[in-house]
């Protein structure tokens, strides 16, 4: 089973790089996904392939027209049964990890991109989802089709050679992930910390474990509100509020 992404544009040219390269590329060759862009102006009729219009009641700016999304929609219904249709909007639902996870796991999935000052409201009766990458304006949909393909894409089982590494990452288990080092052990004065190369796994798991919620709590303490944490972790959390370090901890120091 693979995925299909269906993307609806105006530039289906800008999604020609992003399928050339890392592990995106890596998917689509693996059979993984597959990326069709849809070019809107060939749903248009006139000679000028027209696809935008002035919008009603006025103001500044041009809408998308709802002829040639339609059509397009209408295409995509014969080569796919039930695609999920989302489509990209500012005030859309906010993108984030676990909206990845479920287009992971969809068959087909179509991506309208806006562009001018949006679509014409009527397009939102084919539209299962709005979606929104961020508190701020793109001027198309484009960018944040690539943004929400990219992060879907590598989740799809298989994609990712080495399985842990979705599981390390930031958000995967609601924390943020833990700081990395690699060669040389020093740098410019600075020291990769011993416990990592210390060889001694159960103690480096633990470590990992007090960054992980050192850096949540000190970059996104919201996180640790919805996180499903341990016993050992809340133990943690209680050294990590009173500013003390990892040594602390392990050495059972007292905190009140
Ligand atoms: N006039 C609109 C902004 C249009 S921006 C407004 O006032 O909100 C043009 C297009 O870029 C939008 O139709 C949408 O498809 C896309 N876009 C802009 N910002 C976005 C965001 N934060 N997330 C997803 N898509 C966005």
């Amino acid at each position: 089973m693979s995925l299909r992404f269906f993307v609806v544009t105006i530039f289906p040219d800008f999604f020609e790089c992003f399928k050339n390269f890392g592990i995106v590329n890596k998917a689509i060759k693996l059979g993984k996904v597959q990326i069709q862009t849809i070019n809107l102006r060939d749903f248009t009729e006139d000679k000028h392939r027209t696809v935008d219009d002035v919008v009603y009641g006025g103001g500044p700016g041009m809408l998308l027209k709802p002829e040639p999304i339609f059509k397009a929609y209408d295409y995509i219904k014969t080569v796919s049964k039930n695609p999920y249709v989302i489509i990209t909007e500012p005030w859309g639902r906010k993108f984030d990890q676990n909206f990845a996870k479920e287009l992971s796991q969809k068959e087909d999935i179509v991506i309208i991109c806006g562009r001018y000052e949006g679509v014409d409201e009527r397009v939102k009766t084919i539209v299962d989802e709005e979606v929104s990458i961020g508190d701020f304006i793109l001027s198309g949909g484009e960018p944040a089709a690539t943004v929400i393909m990219d992060s879907t894409i590598r989740l799809l089982p298989d994609v990712l050679s080495e399985k842990e590494s979705l599981t390390v990452d930031s958000f995967s288990d609601g924390l943020l992930g833990y700081p990395n080092y690699t060669r040389p052990p020093e740098f410019r004065g600075m020291k990769v910390p011993e416990v990592l190369m210390s060889g001694n796994h159960k103690l480096i798991a633990l470590w990992r474990r007090f960054q992980q919620l050192k850096k949540t709590y000190e970059k996104r303490p919201d996180l640790l509100e919805k996180a499903n944490l341990s016993v050992e972790d809340k133990k943690m959390l209680n050294y990590i509020y009173k500013g003390k370090d990892f040594e602390a901890y392990l050495k059972g120091e007292k905190i009140d």
